[in-house]
Protein backbone atom coordinates (compact mmCIF):
# COMPACT_ATOMS: atom_id res chain seq x y z
CA UNK A 1 0.00 0.00 0.00
CA UNK A 2 1.40 3.39 -1.02
CA UNK A 3 0.91 6.34 1.11
CA UNK A 4 1.51 9.94 1.28
CA UNK A 5 3.26 10.93 3.68
CA UNK A 6 3.75 14.61 3.78
CA UNK A 7 4.85 15.20 0.57
CA UNK A 8 6.04 12.00 -0.70
CA UNK A 9 4.13 8.95 -2.05
CA UNK A 10 6.43 6.33 0.34
CA UNK A 11 5.44 2.50 0.67
CA UNK A 12 3.28 2.03 3.97
CA UNK A 13 6.37 0.22 5.62
CA UNK A 14 8.11 3.46 5.20
CA UNK A 15 6.12 5.49 6.69
CA UNK A 16 7.06 6.27 10.28
CA UNK A 17 4.89 8.28 13.02
CA UNK A 18 6.12 9.39 16.23
CA UNK A 19 4.39 8.28 19.59
CA UNK A 20 3.99 11.70 20.74
CA UNK A 21 2.62 12.67 17.71
CA UNK A 22 -0.31 14.78 18.80
CA UNK A 23 -2.82 13.13 16.55
CA UNK A 24 -1.97 9.76 18.32
CA UNK A 25 -2.20 11.22 21.46
CA UNK A 26 -4.56 13.70 21.20
CA UNK A 27 -6.72 13.20 18.23
CA UNK A 28 -4.97 16.81 17.73
CA UNK A 29 -5.65 16.86 13.77
CA UNK A 30 -8.04 17.19 11.26
CA UNK A 31 -9.18 14.99 8.26
CA UNK A 32 -10.89 14.19 4.56
CA UNK A 33 -12.56 11.67 3.15
CA UNK A 34 -12.66 12.46 -0.83
CA UNK A 35 -14.24 10.22 -3.42
CA UNK A 36 -12.87 9.52 -6.93
CA UNK A 37 -15.56 8.60 -10.05
CA UNK A 38 -13.31 7.60 -12.67
CA UNK A 39 -10.04 8.31 -11.92
CA UNK A 40 -11.36 11.98 -11.29
CA UNK A 41 -11.57 13.65 -7.37
CA UNK A 42 -15.44 14.38 -6.87
CA UNK A 43 -15.65 18.42 -5.28
CA UNK A 44 -11.84 18.06 -4.75
CA UNK A 45 -11.93 21.96 -4.24
CA UNK A 46 -14.56 22.27 -1.98
CA UNK A 47 -12.91 19.47 0.16
CA UNK A 48 -9.48 21.58 0.26
CA UNK A 49 -11.41 24.63 1.42
CA UNK A 50 -12.84 22.78 4.08
CA UNK A 51 -9.52 21.32 5.06
CA UNK A 52 -8.55 24.38 5.28
CA UNK A 53 -11.21 25.80 7.12
CA UNK A 54 -10.51 23.11 9.82
CA UNK A 55 -6.96 23.93 10.12
CA UNK A 56 -7.64 27.64 10.72
CA UNK A 57 -10.16 26.87 13.28
CA UNK A 58 -8.22 24.57 15.71
CA UNK A 59 -5.27 27.38 14.77
CA UNK A 60 -2.99 24.70 12.42
CA UNK A 61 -1.25 25.92 9.79
CA UNK A 62 -1.49 23.50 6.79
CA UNK A 63 2.05 22.03 5.84
CA UNK A 64 1.77 22.69 2.11
CA UNK A 65 -1.08 25.08 0.42
CA UNK A 66 -4.34 23.01 -0.68
CA UNK A 67 -2.65 23.25 -4.16
CA UNK A 68 -0.15 21.53 -3.80
CA UNK A 69 -1.89 18.50 -1.63
CA UNK A 70 -4.70 18.86 -4.45
CA UNK A 71 -1.25 17.63 -6.68
CA UNK A 72 -0.58 15.40 -4.65
CA UNK A 73 -3.86 13.81 -4.36
CA UNK A 74 -4.33 13.60 -8.01
CA UNK A 75 -0.97 11.47 -8.10
CA UNK A 76 -1.63 8.80 -5.56
CA UNK A 77 -4.92 8.53 -7.14
CA UNK A 78 -2.96 7.61 -10.75
CA UNK A 79 -1.56 4.60 -8.56
CA UNK A 80 -5.04 3.50 -8.31
CA UNK A 81 -5.73 -0.16 -9.93
CA UNK A 82 -9.72 0.70 -9.53
CA UNK A 83 -11.47 3.77 -11.36
CA UNK A 84 -13.88 4.41 -8.01
CA UNK A 85 -12.73 4.87 -4.76
CA UNK A 86 -11.72 7.58 -1.82
CA UNK A 87 -8.86 8.85 -0.49
CA UNK A 88 -8.43 8.89 3.19
CA UNK A 89 -6.24 12.13 4.04
CA UNK A 90 -5.31 13.89 7.34
CA UNK A 91 -3.23 16.29 8.86
CA UNK A 92 -2.01 16.31 12.52
CA UNK A 93 -0.08 19.09 14.37
CA UNK A 94 2.76 16.68 14.62
CA UNK A 95 5.28 15.90 17.23
CA UNK A 96 5.53 17.85 20.21
CA UNK A 97 6.49 16.09 24.12
CA UNK A 98 2.85 15.75 25.52
CA UNK A 99 1.26 18.90 26.89
CA UNK A 100 -2.15 19.83 26.59
CA UNK A 101 -1.45 23.56 25.69
CA UNK A 102 -0.10 24.01 21.95
CA UNK A 103 3.36 23.74 21.48
CA UNK A 104 5.14 26.70 20.01
CA UNK A 105 6.02 24.51 17.12
CA UNK A 106 5.48 21.58 15.63
CA UNK A 107 5.19 20.71 12.10
CA UNK A 108 2.30 19.39 11.17
CA UNK A 109 2.43 15.73 9.81
CA UNK A 110 0.06 14.67 6.43
CA UNK A 111 -0.93 10.85 5.18
CA UNK A 112 -3.13 10.01 2.56
CA UNK A 113 -3.96 6.87 0.94
CA UNK A 114 -6.21 5.32 -1.13
CA UNK A 115 -9.70 3.27 0.05
CA UNK A 116 -11.97 1.19 -2.04
CA UNK A 117 -15.52 1.47 -0.46
CA UNK A 118 -17.77 0.50 -2.96
CA UNK A 119 -20.63 2.10 -4.31
CA UNK A 120 -23.35 1.48 -2.14
CA UNK A 121 -25.46 1.30 -5.35
CA UNK A 122 -27.55 -1.85 -4.15
CA UNK A 123 -28.75 -0.38 -0.79
CA UNK A 124 -29.81 2.86 -2.38
CA UNK A 125 -32.35 0.77 -4.35
CA UNK A 126 -33.83 -0.76 -0.76
CA UNK A 127 -32.86 2.01 1.17
CA UNK A 128 -31.35 1.19 4.54
CA UNK A 129 -32.32 1.78 8.56
CA UNK A 130 -31.06 3.86 11.34
CA UNK A 131 -31.70 4.33 14.99
CA UNK A 132 -31.80 7.32 16.90
CA UNK A 133 -29.44 9.05 20.29
CA UNK A 134 -28.57 12.17 21.90
CA UNK A 135 -25.79 13.66 20.66
CA UNK A 136 -23.37 13.62 22.94
CA UNK A 137 -20.80 15.00 20.73
CA UNK A 138 -18.76 18.33 21.64
CA UNK A 139 -20.05 22.09 20.44
CA UNK A 140 -17.75 21.97 17.03
CA UNK A 141 -19.44 19.42 15.27
CA UNK A 142 -18.23 22.09 12.16
CA UNK A 143 -14.44 21.09 12.68
CA UNK A 144 -13.75 17.98 10.84
CA UNK A 145 -12.05 16.84 13.62
CA UNK A 146 -9.70 13.31 14.35
CA UNK A 147 -11.04 13.51 17.79
CA UNK A 148 -14.09 10.82 16.67
CA UNK A 149 -15.27 9.22 19.86
CA UNK A 150 -18.89 10.90 20.07
CA UNK A 151 -19.64 9.13 16.50
CA UNK A 152 -17.99 6.28 17.25
CA UNK A 153 -19.62 4.93 19.82
CA UNK A 154 -23.35 6.81 18.56
CA UNK A 155 -22.46 3.96 14.98
CA UNK A 156 -21.66 1.41 17.32
CA UNK A 157 -25.21 1.67 18.65
CA UNK A 158 -26.47 1.23 14.71
CA UNK A 159 -24.43 -1.65 14.29
CA UNK A 160 -25.39 -3.58 17.37
CA UNK A 161 -29.36 -2.83 16.09
CA UNK A 162 -28.66 -3.77 12.90
CA UNK A 163 -29.18 -0.81 11.38
CA UNK A 164 -26.56 1.53 8.98
CA UNK A 165 -26.52 4.86 11.06
CA UNK A 166 -27.69 6.45 14.29
CA UNK A 167 -29.35 10.02 13.77
CA UNK A 168 -28.31 12.16 16.56
CA UNK A 169 -30.39 14.76 18.20
CA UNK A 170 -29.73 17.41 21.13
CA UNK A 171 -32.58 17.61 23.05
CA UNK A 172 -34.78 16.26 20.23
CA UNK A 173 -33.21 18.64 17.91
CA UNK A 174 -32.56 16.35 14.75
CA UNK A 175 -28.44 17.20 14.38
CA UNK A 176 -26.94 14.50 11.80
CA UNK A 177 -25.57 11.55 11.56
CA UNK A 178 -23.02 9.67 13.11
CA UNK A 179 -20.80 10.32 9.49
CA UNK A 180 -23.58 11.19 7.61
CA UNK A 181 -25.95 14.76 7.35
CA UNK A 182 -29.80 14.06 7.79
CA UNK A 183 -32.32 15.49 5.87
CA UNK A 184 -36.46 14.28 5.91
CA UNK A 185 -39.02 15.09 3.24
CA UNK A 186 -42.86 16.31 3.79
CA UNK A 187 -45.31 17.53 1.51
CA UNK A 188 -42.24 17.35 -1.29
CA UNK A 189 -39.92 19.94 0.94
CA UNK A 190 -36.81 18.29 1.88
CA UNK A 191 -35.85 19.91 5.74
CA UNK A 192 -32.45 19.19 6.90
CA UNK A 193 -30.47 20.80 10.00
CA UNK A 194 -29.00 24.98 9.17
CA UNK A 195 -25.22 24.92 8.55
CA UNK A 196 -23.51 25.89 12.39
CA UNK A 197 -21.39 24.46 14.86
CA UNK A 198 -24.14 21.31 15.49
CA UNK A 199 -23.18 19.66 12.17
CA UNK A 200 -20.60 19.29 9.82
CA UNK A 201 -21.27 21.14 6.58
CA UNK A 202 -20.90 17.82 4.55
CA UNK A 203 -19.33 18.38 0.88
CA UNK A 204 -22.58 16.00 -0.16
CA UNK A 205 -24.94 17.82 1.46
CA UNK A 206 -24.35 21.22 -0.91
CA UNK A 207 -25.00 18.78 -4.11
CA UNK A 208 -27.76 17.31 -2.55
CA UNK A 209 -29.19 21.33 -2.14
CA UNK A 210 -27.88 21.73 -5.82
CA UNK A 211 -29.45 19.16 -7.13
CA UNK A 212 -32.61 19.67 -5.44
CA UNK A 213 -32.78 23.44 -7.20
CA UNK A 214 -32.12 21.79 -10.47
CA UNK A 215 -35.18 19.63 -9.53
CA UNK A 216 -37.10 22.33 -8.46
CA UNK A 217 -37.85 20.34 -4.91
CA UNK A 218 -37.89 23.02 -2.20
CA UNK A 219 -34.87 22.88 0.03
CA UNK A 220 -34.71 24.36 3.48
CA UNK A 221 -32.33 24.35 6.05
CA UNK A 222 -34.54 24.12 9.07
CA UNK A 223 -34.13 21.93 12.27
CA UNK A 224 -36.83 19.82 12.78
CA UNK A 225 -37.39 17.13 16.12
CA UNK A 226 -37.78 13.47 16.35
CA UNK A 227 -41.26 13.29 15.97
CA UNK A 228 -41.04 14.62 12.77
CA UNK A 229 -38.55 12.46 11.55
CA UNK A 230 -40.62 9.72 12.93
CA UNK A 231 -44.02 11.22 10.62
CA UNK A 232 -42.00 12.37 7.36
CA UNK A 233 -43.08 11.20 4.21
CA UNK A 234 -39.40 10.24 3.25
CA UNK A 235 -35.93 10.51 5.14
CA UNK A 236 -32.18 10.17 3.80
CA UNK A 237 -28.65 10.61 4.56
CA UNK A 238 -25.43 12.09 2.71
CA UNK A 239 -21.95 11.65 3.01
CA UNK A 240 -18.96 10.64 0.59
CA UNK A 241 -19.03 7.13 1.13
CA UNK A 242 -22.69 6.76 1.51
CA UNK A 243 -23.92 9.07 -1.27
CA UNK A 244 -27.85 9.56 -1.16
CA UNK A 245 -28.89 6.39 1.31
CA UNK A 246 -32.45 6.14 1.40
CA UNK A 247 -33.81 5.39 5.24
CA UNK A 248 -37.03 3.63 5.08
CA UNK A 249 -36.75 2.42 9.18
CA UNK A 250 -35.83 4.42 12.11
CA UNK A 251 -36.04 2.94 15.89
CA UNK A 252 -37.45 -0.20 14.32
CA UNK A 253 -40.76 2.21 12.85
CA UNK A 254 -40.98 2.34 9.20
CA UNK A 255 -40.22 5.69 7.57
CA UNK A 256 -43.33 7.08 4.57
CA UNK A 257 -44.28 3.56 2.76
CA UNK A 258 -40.90 1.34 4.10
CA UNK A 259 -39.57 1.78 0.58
CA UNK A 260 -37.34 4.87 -1.13
CA UNK A 261 -39.78 7.82 -1.82
CA UNK A 262 -40.42 9.50 -4.59
CA UNK A 263 -38.08 12.96 -4.06
CA UNK A 264 -35.32 10.46 -2.79
CA UNK A 265 -35.12 8.77 -6.09
CA UNK A 266 -34.67 11.58 -8.02
CA UNK A 267 -31.99 12.81 -5.93
CA UNK A 268 -29.94 9.73 -5.92
CA UNK A 269 -30.55 9.38 -9.76
CA UNK A 270 -29.88 13.03 -10.48
CA UNK A 271 -26.65 12.55 -8.28
CA UNK A 272 -25.59 8.95 -10.23
CA UNK A 273 -25.84 11.52 -13.61
CA UNK A 274 -23.96 14.19 -12.29
CA UNK A 275 -21.08 11.61 -11.22
CA UNK A 276 -21.26 9.90 -14.43
N1 LIG B 1 -21.53 14.65 9.19
C1 LIG B 1 -20.56 13.96 9.81
C2 LIG B 1 -20.49 13.94 11.29
C3 LIG B 1 -19.62 13.25 9.04
O1 LIG B 1 -18.62 12.57 9.65
C4 LIG B 1 -19.73 13.25 7.62
C5 LIG B 1 -18.79 12.46 6.77
N2 LIG B 1 -17.48 12.77 6.99
C6 LIG B 1 -20.77 13.98 7.04
C7 LIG B 1 -21.65 14.68 7.85
C8 LIG B 1 -20.93 14.04 5.55
O2 LIG B 1 -19.93 14.87 4.98
P1 LIG B 1 -19.45 14.68 3.47
O3 LIG B 1 -20.65 14.76 2.62
O4 LIG B 1 -18.52 15.84 3.26
O5 LIG B 1 -18.77 13.37 3.39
Amino acid sequence: MKILWNDRIVDRNECRIDPEDRGYQFGDGIYEVISFYNHQLFKLTEHMERLSYSAGEIAMDLPYSTEQIAENLKKLVELSDKADGQIYLQVTRGYAPRNHALPEKADPVLTAYLMHHPRPLDAQKTGVAAVTAEDVRWLRCDIKSLNLLGSILAKQKAVENGASETILHRGGTVTEGSSTNVFMVKNNTIYTHPINNLILNGITRRVVRDLAEKADIPFREEAFTTDDLMAADEVFLSSTIMEIMPVVRVDGQTIGTGRPGKVTKTLVQLFHEFVN
